[in-house]
């Protein structure tokens, strides 16, 4: 059945994002995104204020279960708020996204280990100082895409695992691009135990931010989503318990990755769909009022045609979304290559139609007094964000 009207709780919970976002988020974002030195962002007040708020409002925890303390919200509702969230603020809609990693491959791949869940979901759903946040690592300095190359027994992430004494010994540079990696409490790191089985001989680890060896890099200074932390971590024989392996590696690893695929492209492309509304939004108000040529701008036929071929993306985009989430609410994680194909038409189409959004505004649309621009930059790292584009549709046309 196909039902476009929403649920009371998700009016709701996306009134509560609209004005969080646009009261909160919308103004410090902008400001961060103007910091030049990416250090001094992290060190603001205003960049944690701001997290610690999205954490006690609940937006850190939406799809976490209730009975670990979250709010169990379903895919698609999740979805909307991420939606709402990146139309005011893209970099900390990208930083919350993944920033709720550790506690969610817990409840997903290891709910009955009571240690695990008690020092590392409970606490995280307790947070509201956002200082709880967490981070993913796989990219190393010569694995990037090769993170899915299953095929060539001669890749493997050289970041290894060894089993010493009933514990794990971590070592190896997870670089450069770990969301929130400079700032998180806890990791998931994707650790080769055995190079024999390539990509597949990794395993999936959980460590804590404060184990003697792990070390953190600097802020990466980036085009866009500034406000999003993205650093190396390094791993200096870090010891953890053997049961914070959290899944194993062998020919199931690709099972889980695809799993992690499926959910984080849709996310991905929510961010992608606010940011194209909030170019969007923006253009359309300028354009009714700017006059050139004796009347609003909006009344050029090729003005209307830009802002109409981007409501025309915003709403497919969106469209496709849904269904993804739809999908992965009837069957847990969902549809990989529906997940892909929202993800690549909303991210494309969001930096295709933010730079139209400049244009409508001229000279003024590249200025920062504008935030266009902006939206323009964030796109961009869109594309790469979850894996690039060109390789998650080289996975996904394999499965047509
Ligand atoms: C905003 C953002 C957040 C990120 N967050 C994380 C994170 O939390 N944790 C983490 O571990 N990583 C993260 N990453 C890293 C991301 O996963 C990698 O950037 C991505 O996997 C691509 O790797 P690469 O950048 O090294 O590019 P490369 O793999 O070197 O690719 C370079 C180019 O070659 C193309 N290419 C490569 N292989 C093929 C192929 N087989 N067919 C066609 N084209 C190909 C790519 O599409 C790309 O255009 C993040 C990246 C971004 C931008």
């Amino acid at each position: 059945m196909v039902d476009f009207d929403l649920t009371k709780t998700q009016k709701q919970i996306i009134s509560a994002a609209h004005e969080f976002g646009k009261e909160v988020i919308h103004p410090a974002e902008v400001e961060l995104d103007r910091i030049a030195d990416p250090v001094k962002v992290f060190e603001s007040d205003l960049f944690w204020n701001v997290l610690s708020r999205a954490f006690e409002l609940g937006f850190s925890k939406m799809a976490l279960p209730e009975d670990v303390g979250g709010m169990g919200l379903d895919p698609l509702t999740t979805g909307m708020v991420w939606e709402e969230i990146a139309r005011w603020g893209p970099g900390f809609a990208t930083s919350l996204m993944p920033g709720s990693i550790v506690p969610q491959l817990i409840i997903f791949l290891a709910p009955d280990n009571k240690e695990l869940v008690n020092r590392f979901v409970i606490p995280y759903c307790e947070d509201n100082t956002g200082r709880h946040i967490t981070a993913w690592c796989s990219s190393e300095p010569e694995i990037g895409s090769d993170g899915k190359n299953y095929y060539d027994l001669k890749v493997h992430h050289h970041t290894s695992a060894v089993k010493k004494n009933g514990r794990y010994e971590i070592s190896g540079t997870k670089s450069d691009f770990p969301s929130n990696g400079g700032i998180a409490k806890s990791y998931i790191v994707f650790a080769c135990i055995d190079p024999s089985l390539g990509i597949k001989g990794s395993g999936t680890f959980v460590v804590p931010g404060d184990a003697v060896g792990l070390k953190r890099g600097e802020p990466l200074d980036k085009i866009g989503l500034r406000v999003l932390n993205q650093t190396a971590v390094f791993f200096d024989k870090v010891e953890i318990p053997e049961n914070y392996m959290i899944f194993p590696c062998g020919d199931e690893y690709p099972t889980l990755h695809n799993a992690i695929v499926t959910v984080g492209n849709l996310a991905v492309g929510y961010v992608a769909v606010g940011v194209m509304r909030a170019a969007y939004e923006n253009a359309l108000e300028y354009a009714k009022k700017r006059v050139q040529w004796g009347k609003p701008i909006f009344e050029h036929q090729l003005i209307a045609k830009k802002l109409f071929n981007c409501y025309q993306a915003i709403e497919s985009a969106r469209a496709l979304l849904w269904k993804g989430s739809w999908l992965s609410m009837k069957q847990f994680p969902g549809d990989l290559k529906t997940s892909i194909a929202a993800k690549i038409y909303a991210t494309e189409q969001a930096v295709w139609h933010t730079a139209e959004m400049i244009e409508i505004l001229g000279a003024y649309g590249l200025s920062k007094d504008y935030p266009v621009e902006k939206y323009s930059r964030d796109a961009k790292l869109l594309k790469i964000m979850d894996g690039t584009n060109e390789t998650l549709l080289v996975k996904a046309a394999a499965l047509l």
